[in-house]
């Protein structure tokens, strides 16, 4: 074992190295811009981006600035203890009865990032006798949250319902059943499909965990996710949510039953043995909660630019797969030319992110193209008209419809 690791790690390290000679690390990049948009600094040059999770472009606004610095003149610029002791500001229980207004459930709790959200609730609901059953393609911190839990995990097939039922089907009628999904999965871009998987799910008496870090903001009424999205927001037993995207902000919430968040509260050790968010990260992502509430333009933008986008992609022959949201992959299925068209769009000014091996399989590498509220078409134009410049460089296959 001991020796697997160490070869693991002269691997990743020879990797790491190799990119960075020839000159395609594209990792850690600092920007420099004063403000953070559709445009930003990097090396000196302006850059446009399309790997922000931003996807309202709320991190400047000025009501949303204006309320983080109010609060940093009233509350300072920490809570310095956790939730649970003094780390607990009237700010935070404002927003967490604001969330649980908004999404439609009795209550909700706030923990200091997404990331921390899951690790505390996916390893406090079940005990050591129940199940926890995820969709393979869930994210890393639904994974880190099952490693800490004392339950089995089992994991299914990508949104696959006779997989989840074949499992679900399985398992001991008494024990406690949690299925965890993803709202919009933050790769693909395609959404959980919700409907069977909940009709699944009270089949077989399993709870249903929803983490909407890509949907909130951008799916259902104003904003309020994929179970909304839905009209399934009361048979969603947990929705997650972060403040990290849409809501400009760091941090993260679980929306419940009052009795299920009353339990996280007194159980999640990631809240109760970790700092609160700042008041400026509350302040901010309550100010960015009103925001999407009354400038319902936001969402209208960012949804005309993501099907400009799709459409303009494909009209040029991409494969962008099946996507239903503006999280948009460009498949490139080969890790190195993903690496390569990463850099020289960057040369070219266009900010995007690759998704390589172990993210996904090597065959399935692509290039993220993320929208933005406020992208103009002009900027989605430029860009895409430089990766199928590059495409073509690269000798990437495209679809025989390709028009240009
Ligand atoms: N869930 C999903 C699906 C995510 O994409 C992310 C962030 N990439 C998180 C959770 C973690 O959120 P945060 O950035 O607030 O830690």
């Amino acid at each position: 074992m001991k020796n697997q690791n160490a070869t693991q790690r002269l691997q990743l390290n020879a990797r790491i190295k190799g990119m960075k000679n020839m000159g395609l690390y594209p990792y850690f990049r600092p920007i420099t811009s004063n403000n953070q948009d559709s445009v930003v600094k990097i090396d000196g040059k302006d850059v446009l981006m399309f790997g922000s999770n931003s996807y309202l472009g709320l991190t400047n606004h000025p009501y949303v600035k204006a309320a983080a610095k109010a609060a940093i003149d009233k509350y300072g610029t920490g809570c310095a203890g956790s939730r649970f002791l003094n780390g607990t500001l009237d700010l935070h229980v404002e927003l967490e009865e604001k969330l649980a207004r908004f999404l439609g459930k009795e209550s909700a709790l706030i923990f200091s990032t997404g990331f921390q959200t899951n690790l505390g609730v996916v390893s406090s609901i079940t005990g050591r006798n129940d199940y926890i059953i995820i969709d393979e393609a869930d994210h890393a911190s639904i994974y880190e949250g099952t490693r800490l839990s004392f339950s089995k995990v089992l994991k299914f097939k990508h949104n696959n319902i006779e997989n989840l039922e074949q499992i679900l089907v399985s398992l001991p009628e008494e024990a406690v059943k949690l299925v965890v999904v993803d709202g919009v999965y933050s790769m693909e871009g395609d959404l959980a499909r919700l409907p069977e998987i909940i009709e699944i799910c009270h089949k077989y008496q399993a709870m249903i965990m929803i983490d909407d870090a890509h949907g909130l903001g951008v799916l259902g009424e104003n904003g309020r996710g994929t179970a909304n999205h839905f009209g399934l927001t009361k048979e969603t037993d947990l929705i997650v949510g972060t403040f990290s995207k849409s809501l400009a902000s760091l941090g993260g919430f679980v929306a419940a039953d009052s009795k299920v968040i009353d339990h996280i509260k007194h159980t999640a050790r990631s809240l109760i043995f970790s700092a609160s968010a700042t008041p400026a990260s509350i302040a901010s992502a309550s100010a960015a909660l009103d925001i999407i509430q009354n400038e319902e333009w936001r969402i209208q933008a960012l949804w005309d630019n993501t099907y400009f986008a799709m459409e303009y992609l494909q009209e040029l022959g991409f494969d962008i797969g099946h996507t239903q949201s503006p999280i948009i992959p460009i498949y490139i299925r080969d890790d190195e030319k993903t690496y390569l068209m990463t850099k020289m769009l960057m040369d070219e000014g266009v900010f995007v992110n690759p998704v390589v091996t172990p993210a996904v399989g090597p065959e399935d590498s692509l290039i993220r193209f993320s929208l933005m509220a406020t992208h103009s078409y002009k900027q989605i134009e430029i860009a895409i008209n430089k990766v199928y410049k590059i495409a073509h460089k690269l000798k990437l296959p495209l679809y025989e419809y390709a028009t240009v």
